[in-house]
């Protein structure tokens, strides 16, 4: 049996599992070992996915499983991500409950997050579908693994993605993640034509992914392929899992990703896992008011009109939806 699902393409004996370990092929069946086997489920704000320019200020009913298509030595999920089925105790959740839930919690959207989304394809699915009928977005932060057909089938459910561009070669995407950097682009692109909204994150680690080159060539690419109003988030590194011995990412690095990006012509460039960094912030790309001043995943203020429009030269901002008025999260806020 072929498994279509992501660009490894796995064919998998009779008995046997595919790479992420979570479809096994029973008698000539292949079977999803995951389908509505929830791992974790939480309520986040919309910024932690990051998402910035989509429904901002949101909830986000998130939900994972477990397994992942890719495996990075770095994951900060791996207890999810890197076990088999059958080693995690997960809970059994049918769509309608996952909808459900994220109605009664007040969040117009649902996330799927934490693990690969992709892997999950069918429930996802059915999760999308009936949310849909509810009027409730759906949500995917991802490694951007996926075949172009299996996206074709299921890109009109799909609201938006935080798409993980890990580094910029081929090298580093076969050598630490067992992926294929050139599918992941290509992914990317096509979630972009076909109206998603899309964000990316790069993660940068020091001294594997962190030289000028590689994060001007990445720069290039995101102006090029996803346009420059398309936002990129720079984010930290923490040690984790494999890479527990590595030092965090130093600042000064994030701050020269993100000055090569505005070099580049990006106009919405983040850095993450930094709070209280001003890279936080949107600034108008034309006048450079601060127009949505943020501390972490909190909105501190919001100075765009309704029509998300700079109040001093009226540039129009690129975001999705409309700003959601939190409040009581996160009352005491320290710059
Ligand atoms: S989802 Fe990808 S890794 Fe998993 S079995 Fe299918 S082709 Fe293989």
């Amino acid at each position: 049996m072929r498994c279509t699902i992501c660009p490894r393409k796995c064919v998998i004996k009779p008995g046997e599992r595919g790479f992420c370990g979570t479809r096994e092929n029973r008698d000539g069946t292949l079977y999803s070992l995951i389908y509505g086997e929830v791992s974790a489920s939480a309520i986040d704000p919309i910024e932690k996915k990051p998402l910035f320019h989509f429904e901002p200020g949101s909830l986000t009913f998130s939900i994972s499983s477990v397994g992942c298509s890719f495996k990075c030595p770095w994951c900060q999920n791996y207890h999810i991500s890197q076990v088999r089925p059958e080693d995690y105790r997960t809970v059994r959740m049918e769509p309608e409950e996952v909808v459900k839930l994220a109605e009664k919690y007040g969040c117009p959207s649902i996330s799927i997050t934490y693990n690969e989304p992709i892997i999950w394809l069918e429930y996802v699915e059915d999760v999308a579908k009936l949310a849909k009928a509810r009027g409730l977005k759906i949500v995917l932060v991802t490694n951007g693994y996926i075949s172009l057909e299996a996206l074709d089938a299921v890109a009109g459910l799909i609201d938006a993605v935080n798409v993980d561009i890990k580094a910029f070669t081929e090298e580093f995407y076969r050598h630490y993640c067992k992926g294929t950097l050139k599918d992941v682009l290509q992914a990317t692109e096509a979630m972009k034509e076909k109206g998603i909204h899309v964000e990316a994150t790069n993660l940068i680690i020091p001294g594997l992914n962190d030289s000028e080159d590689e994060i001007r060539a990445l720069c290039k690419w995101h102006y090029e392929s996803l346009g420059p109003d398309t936002p990129l988030h720079f984010s930290r590194f923490f040690p984790c899992y494999k890479m527990a011995y590595k030092e965090p990412t130093p600042i000064s690095t994030l701050e020269k990703a993100r000055k090569i990006a505005v070099e580049e012509g990006l106009r919405y460039v983040y850095v993450g896992n930094l709070p209280g960094n001003p890279a936080e912030h949107t600034y108008c790309p034309s006048c450079h008011k601060v127009l949505i001043k943020r501390y972490g995943f909190e909105i501190a203020e919001w100075n765009l009109d309704e029509q998300m429009r700079c109040p001093e030269c009226g540039t129009k901002i690129p975001i999705k939806g409309r700003f959601h008025r939190r409040g009581g999260w996160f009352p005491l806020l320290i710059y």
